[in-house]
C-alpha cells in the first residue's frame, strides 16, 4: 500500500467494519500507517458505565507548539441492507470515478486525504514550524460520550494542548470547496408534560382534560419569533417533535398529557439564557389557562461561533487556491464534535460532499480525495506560513 495516496489509506479504512461503537481495525491501521510517518501514537479507551467502551487515537508529529489538529472519527453508522447496495459496503470498490463503501465521505475519505496531506509535507519539509496531530474518536456516530469530549480532558490531563483543529467532517453541499463550517448552533430539547385529572368522557364534569391546555401552550410556542439571526446564523428555530398522551381508548380522559420540542439556537442565546425564556413563556402561558405543568430539559450543545483569525483564513485561502470556489462560511446543520472542541481553541470544518452520507452507496469522487488532500496540504502550509511548492492535482 502507498501511504503517501489518500484513495488506498481511504480503501484500507473503509474495509475495516468500524460500525459505531466498534474499532473495527481502523484505529490500529492508522496507529500503524502514523507510525511509519513518525508520528508519536497513543490508543486511549474510555467507558463508563452504561456505555460501551470506546477506542480512541491520538497521535503528534512535533513537540512544540503551535499544534495544529486535525479531528474526526473511524466509528460509522451502520450500512442497512447490503443487498441495496451496488458494491458491498465494505469493499471499498472504485468504480466510474467513485469510491464506494459506508465511511467514504463521512468520515474516513476525509481522515485518509489529512494523513497523506500531512505526510507529504512533512515528507517535502521534514520538520514543520511546530506540530501536526490526529485526534480521532470511535464515538462519534454513537452516544458521543467515551470520544472527543473526554478525549480533551486526557489531553489537558496529559500537558496536550491544541492552537487551531480542522474537523474533516463532509461540509460540502454540491462540489467540493462550496462550504467551510466556522460555528454550530446550540441544542436544546424541552420535555413538557401537563397534568389533568382522569375521568370517563361522558363524565367530562369529574376530570380534567389535559390534551386542550397542552395545545393552547403548543400553539403558542410554536408561532414564537425567538430573534432575526445575525451575520454570522439564521434565526433560531423551534421544532415541536413529540405530542403524545399514554391514553389508547376512547371513553377515557388522560391524565397527562406530555410534548417535547427542540430549538436550534444561534449565539444571541447561551443554554441558561433560552432555557429561560422558554420556561417563563411556558408557565406564563399555562398560568393564564390554568394548567398545571412539569418542565425539564437537556441541551447536548452551546452555540458557538469561530472568530475570523489565521485557521480560517488558511482553510478559506486554500479552498480558493485549490478548487476555484470561494466557500461559504456557514453555521448550518446539525451539531458535531467541534462542539466541545471550540472549548480549547479556534476551530474550522471542511471536507468531502455530504450528499451521500448515512445512505445506501456511500460514494466519494477519486477526484475530489485528490484535491481535499491538496486542500488539507494548502491550510497546513498557509498555517504553518510556510513557502513550500505545492502539488495541486
Ligand atoms: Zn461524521
Amino acid at each position: 500500500m502507498n501511504i503517501y495516496d489518500p484513495v488506498h489509506i481511504a480503501q484500507a479504512l473503509i474495509r475495516c467494519p468500524s460500525i459505531t461503537p466498534f474499532e473495527g481495525g481502523a484505529l490500529t491501521f492508522l496507529e500503524e500507517v502514523l507510525k511509519q510517518h513518525k508520528f508519536d501514537v497513543n490508543r486511549i479507551t474510555f467507558g463508563e458505565q452504561g456505555t460501551q467502551k470506546v477506542e480512541n487515537l491520538y497521535a503528534r508529529f512535533g513537540n512544540h507548539g503551535p499544534n495544529l489538529c486535525f479531528a474526526g472519527h473511524t466509528d460509522v453508522v451502520p450500512p442497512g441492507n447490503e443487498q441495496n447496495w451496488s458494491y458491498p459496503p465494505f469493499a471499498a470498490e472504485i468504480n466510474n470515478g467513485y469510491l464506494y463503501g459506508r465511511g467514504a465521505a463521512d468520515m474516513k475519505g476525509g481522515i485518509a486525504c489529512f494523513i497523506a496531506a500531512a505526510a507529504r509535507t512533512l515528507n517535502a519539509k521534514g520538520k514543520l514550524p511546530g506540530s501536526i496531530s490526529l485526534l480521532i474518536t470511535g464515538d462519534e456516530e454513537g452516544p458521543a460520550i467515551n470520544g472527543t469530549a473526554k478525549m480533551l480532558d486526557w489531553l489537558h490531563s496529559h500537558e496536550e494542548s491544541l492552537d487551531g483543529c480542522i474537523v474533516g467532517e463532509p461540509t460540502c453541499a454540491n462540489h467540493l470547496g462550496d462550504t467551510v463550517k466556522i460555528g454550530r448552533r446550540g441544542s436544546l430539547t424541552a420535555y413538557l408534560t401537563v397534568l389533568g385529572a382522569q375521568g370517563h368522557v361522558a363524565y367530562p364534569q369529574y376530570a380534567d382534560n389535559p390534551i386542550p391546555k397542552l395545545m393552547r401552550i403548543a400553539d403558542r410556542i410554536a408561532n414564537i419569533e425567538l430573534d432575526t439571526g445575525n451575520d454570522s446564523f439564521e434565526p433560531s428555530n423551534l421544532e415541536i417533535t413529540v405530542i403524545s398522551t399514554s391514553n389508547k381508548v376512547s371513553n377515557v380522559i388522560p391524565s397527562e398529557a406530555e410534548m417535547t420540542f427542540n430549538v436550534r439556537y444561534n449565539n444571541n442565546w447561551s443554554r441558561n439564557s433560552i432555557e429561560n425564556c422558554l420556561a417563563d413563556l411556558c408557565h406564563k402561558e399555562s398560568e393564564e389557562i390554568g394548567a398545571n405543568i412539569n418542565l425539564t430539559f437537556s441541551s447536548t450543545a452551546e452555540a458557538f461561533l469561530t472568530k475570523p483569525g489565521s485557521l480560517v483564513n488558511a482553510t478559506k485561502d486554500a479552498v480558493k487556491q485549490v478548487t476555484g470556489c470561494v466557500p461559504e462560511l456557514s453555521t448550518s446543520g446539525g451539531t458535531s464534535d467541534a462542539r466541545f472542541i471550540q472549548a480549547c481553541c479556534p476551530v474550522v470544518e471542511f471536507g468531502h460532499i455530504n450528499k451521500t452520507i448515512h445512505q445506501i452507496d456511500e460514494r466519494v469522487a477519486i477526484n475530489d480525495i485528490y484535491r481535499l488532500t491538496s486542500v488539507y496540504e494548502h491550510i497546513i502550509n498557509l498555517y504553518f506560513g510556510n513557502k513550500l511548492r505545492l502539488n495541486v492535482y
